[in-house]
């Protein structure tokens, strides 16, 4: 039967039960007893992966020591949104830091071949109407993304506040100023009102736990940090002619690797893709922007075709509701709506969609798994990369190019599946199932820290709130927080993410949104003259018992997936997860409560203390 890039199977062309044991075969063997211990972190000797800035030149400067309304920890996207919307709510006196050298966060570090936004650019790139700018593509380049960061960062003002190349090594509250002691690797000790922590999840990477790691003598690189000295080419021009008299290896197959892997295998002298687990890989269909659709758009388009994406990839279509996005993402909610116009739109309960959706799950993923046999030419090597799991257990992904880059004869899949990982290294190359495999460069496409211990993904040694109580401790045994941004004990810090907090499908609006929350309660706590802002230890008990009595029990959905950071690499109990603990009313639901108590006006679960009041700073 011929492939067709948009046709799933029907259901009863496919046998639901024996897939499903197999997506649970797949899990069973690749669990590892030693879940997140099985990475290195990049710090200690490997410290250089995450320290260093191989792209901008540091800049000397002078500590500084003086005060400030707000630290904002970060100059990605959460920074950059919650800087905006200090600036919309009257606070201008704040510093945006981040070790980068410039504005970005992620899209700052990742320059690799091929980076594009694997999201639709007109939902996930942020305030494109207030920018007044137009993505190129519906996926973006990197490039370009970093590029529209320094807009944002233009248009309001960011720069000017911004410290770049400072890493924050310390915040102690000070009960006796009312504020936050912001130590950093420059030798700074700003005394900061409010500090908010938006450094994002994926920001520290992590190596894989390979043993003789420390022995291989030949190049060694992350994606985070690539080495363009070393493969030839540039950011933006991934033409890497110095690789080819080398012998490269790529260790893993997630989101980065899907993207780097058709550059490595056009031009290295031998490349191979060590993989574990292999990605779901939809057709790409990248496509320009139309300006003339652009410039039709009313005002509020942008808030309209995020709503949809949302509903679409995390929630469900409303009867009759389009599709604006039409990729991979929303192709489950797409299909089961055109199943049910085609049934008159019945009236089905939510357990009932539930059930179809998973139906649909098989055959949409049973759609991918043929799309490797169109693309990869040798059976063996097809049958590796296929995805056993469901829909959503990994980031799933689109490109025209990786599964052909398989059919180069430079190009061989190490797939250490049944091993879970390559034996070893050696001074000069990498063992698997006895035999060593001779390589000039390996490069880490192992991913970042987003399940391991605060301490050890934020890198910051101290933080220390009322009556010096670690974080750390604190939320040693599950986070505790307000509204998903405060927590007690911590008073004038905020949190940002998805952990108990709502998640959108758009994770830049999720950061708008909290920039605005943040925002609101710093300028209302300045306004009314207090020192101090704190949730209650009554109000985030019963925040925190409210969020688990709306709470979605996905725990089969979780347990069931193979190891990844969605579910704690397979230690999902923990709810470490990057979704740990979201609003289950969804995000628009959690977004209405904050809209209502802030309209509300009463603080109602806040402590403000007026005690010390200072003036506002300078
Ligand atoms: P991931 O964590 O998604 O992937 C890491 C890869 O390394 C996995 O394939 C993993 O295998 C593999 N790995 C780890 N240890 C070993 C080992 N010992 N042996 C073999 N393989 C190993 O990291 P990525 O950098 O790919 O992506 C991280 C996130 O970055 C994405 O999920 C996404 O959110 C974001 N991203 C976003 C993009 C965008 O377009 N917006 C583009 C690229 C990334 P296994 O799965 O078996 O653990």
């Amino acid at each position: 039967m011929m492939y067709n890039p948009t046709q799933c199977p029907a259901a009863d062309e496919i046998d639901i039960p024996a897939i499903r044991a197999r997506y649970l075969a797949e899990r069973d063997r690749r669990i590892k007893k030693d879940h997140n211990d099985q990475y290195i972190a990049s710090s200690g000797k490997y410290a250089e992966i995450y320290e260093v800035d191989p792209y901008t030149p540091v800049t000397p400067r002078d500590p500084i020591t003086g005060e400030t309304d707000v630290v904002i920890l970060g100059a990605g996207y959460c920074g950059m949104m919650v800087g905006a919307q200090l600036r919309k709510a009257g606070i201008d006196n704040f510093y945006n830091i981040d070790h980068g050298g410039d504005f970005g966060g992620t899209w700052y570090w990742n320059r690799y071949p091929g980076i594009q936004c694997d999201n639709d650019a007109l939902c996930y790139m942020p305030l494109l109407e207030e920018t007044g700018y137009m993505p190129s593509r519906k996926f973006a380049d990197g490039i370009e993304i970093q590029k529209h960061c320094r807009i944002i960062a233009e248009h309001f003002g960011l720069y000017q506040n911004a410290l770049f190349h400072t890493l924050i090594r310390n915040l102690k509250w000070d009960p006796e100023i009312n504020r936050w002691h912001v130590g950093t690797n420059r030798g700074d000790d700003i005394k900061a009102r409010f500090v908010v922590l938006a450094m994002g999840p994926l920001n520290k990477p992590k190596l894989p736990g390979i043993p003789g790691i420390d022995r291989f003598k030949g190049k060694m690189f992350h994606t985070a940090r690539w080495d363009y000295e070393y493969t030839g080419g540039e950011w933006g021009r991934p033409e890497l002619e110095k690789l080819k008299d080398k012998r490269v290896a790529i260790i893993g197959t997630g989101a980065t690797a899907v993207q780097i892997v058709p550059y490595l295998g056009k031009y290295a002298k031998q490349l191979y893709v060590i993989q574990r687990t292999p990605s779901t890989i939809d057709f790409r269909n990248n496509r320009e922007t139309d300006p003339e659709w652009f410039a039709s758009q009313k005002p509020g388009w942008q808030e309209e075709r995020i709503r949809n994406f949302h509903r679409a990839a995390m929630e469900r279509l409303a009867p009759r509701e389009p599709d604006m996005v039409e990729d991979i993402w929303t192709e489950i909610s797409r299909n089961c709506n055109a199943q049910l116009e085609a049934e008159g739109w019945p009236d089905i309960s939510p357990e009932e969609y539930a059930e179809r959706r998973e139906v649909m799950d098989y055959r949409v993923m049973e759609r991918l798994r043929a799309r490797v046999d169109a693309l990869v030419e040798d059976p063996e090597t097809a049958e590796a990369l296929k995805p056993y799991y469901r829909y959503l257990c990994k980031r799933p992904c689109s490109n025209d190019d990786f599964y052909p880059t398989f059919n180069r004869p430079n190009v061989t899949l190490i797939d250490v599946a049944e091993t879970q990982g390559v034996e070893r290294l050696t001074e000069t190359g990498f063992v698997h199932k006895g035999q060593e495999y001779e390589i000039d460069c390996l490069i880490f496409a192992s991913g970042y820290e987003v399940t391991n211990d605060l301490d050890r993904r934020w890198g910051i040694d101290t933080i220390e709130g009322r009556e010096g109580v670690s974080i750390y401790d604190y939320w040693r045994d599950g986070f505790r927080t307000f509204q998903g941004m405060m927590a007690h004990n911590f008073p004038n810090m905020f949190f940002t993410g998805f952990t108990q907090a709502g998640a959108n499908a758009t994770n830049s609006k999720t950061f708008i949104d909290q920039g605005r929350h943040i925002g609101y309660i710093a300028s209302e706590a300045i306004r009314r003259g207090a020192a101090m802002v704190e949730p209650s230890q009554e109000a985030q008990d019963a925040y925190i018992a409210k969020l688990r009595s709306v709470a979605v029990d996905n725990s089969r959905f979780q347990n069931e997936c193979t190891p990844s950071y969605f579910n704690n690499e397979g230690d999902p109990v923990k709810k470490r997860s990057i979704f740990g603990e979201p609003w289950g009313e969804g995000y628009y639901a959690f977004e209405d409560m904050l809209a209502k108590w802030r309209d509300e006006g009463s603080m109602a679960g806040l402590v403000l203390n007026s005690e010390h009041t200072l003036e506002p700073a300078e």
